[in-house]
């Protein structure tokens, strides 16, 4: 470990070299950033409780079928990794309307979106991530149309995966960001991070809709308690890896 080289600090993670070329380390950090960095802050403990949420839900994903980057997590805020070339895109899953889909089109918050709506934004921070449109993917060559319907089925896959498994948690998915990347040997898999911080998750057993609100929003909005809702998602998430593996001996 102490040989291991910083390849790049971003917002929420830094990466590190290995000494195997295919294999990176992710530390989770504690950094919250909003508003694409202007606003910045911390959310104590995020690191290890977003490593761990984006553990069991990666560990999940395999299991189902979804290839994903993770390999192993050697210690609470660190993931080794697949080292992946990332594609530049935001995919975005939508299962209820919140965020920027009801700023830009005035569908109500809440409103409940089926079939889900999956999103290409481009991923560049100088530009503010816009939004894509399939041409527009074509003209900047992000990805061929193959491409792309591969991973929106990828990213409804997940979608369906995450959102029973939130259910089972009484959390509702509301919406979420995946990114992807491709490995060594032109693999497309699930990578970066799952967690509060890049998903909308809902509290079933609240209506009121601040205190409901267990995802990043809590810090965006400042809603306050936004350490407790990390934890109380963690808290759900372990209960039910944990009663999922009792049923399965
Ligand atoms: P950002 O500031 O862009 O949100 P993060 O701090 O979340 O960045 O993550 C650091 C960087 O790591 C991001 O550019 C992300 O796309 C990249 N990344 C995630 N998983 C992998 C991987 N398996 N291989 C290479 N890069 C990765
Ligand atoms: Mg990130």
């Amino acid at each position: 470990m102490s040989a291991d080289r910083k390849l790049y600090e971003g917002k929420a993670k830094i990466l590190y070299a290995t000494d195997d070329p295919e294999v990176l380390v992710a530390h989770f950090k504690d950094d919250a950033t909003a508003f694409n960095a202007a606003k910045r802050g911390t959310i104590v403990r995020k690191g290890e409780i977003n490593c761990a949420i984006s553990t069991h839900l990666f560990q999940r994903l395999e299991a189902c079928g979804v290839p994903t980057h993770w390999l192993d997590t050697p210690a609470i805020d660190r993931m080794h990794v697949k080292a992946v070339e990332i594609v530049p895109l935001e995919v975005v899953v939508r299962n209820v309307a919140a965020g920027s889909l009801c700023r830009q089109t005035g569908i109500t918050l809440g409103t409940e979106i089926d079939p889900p709506l999956v999103e290409f934004f481009y991923k560049n921070d100088e530009l503010g991530d816009p939004l894509l449109t399939r041409d527009r993917l074509r003209l900047l060559n992000l990805a061929t149309p193959e491409e792309i319907d591969r991973l929106r089925e990828l990213a409804l896959t997940v979608n369906r995966h995450l959102s029973e498994f939130f259910a089972s948690c009484e959390i509702t998915l509301v919406d979420f960001k995946l990114e992807f990347g491709t490995t060594s040997d032109s693999q497309i898999v699930l990578a970066d991070e799952i967690s509060p911080d890049t998903c909308r998750l809902w509290d079933r057993r609240e209506s009121d809709p601040e205190r409901r609100v267990m995802d990043k929003d809590r810090f965006r909005q400042d809603l306050g308690q936004v350490e407790s809702a990390y934890e109380q998602v963690l808290e759900r998430v372990l209960a039910q890896v944990e009663a999922s593996s009792n049923a399965a001996t």
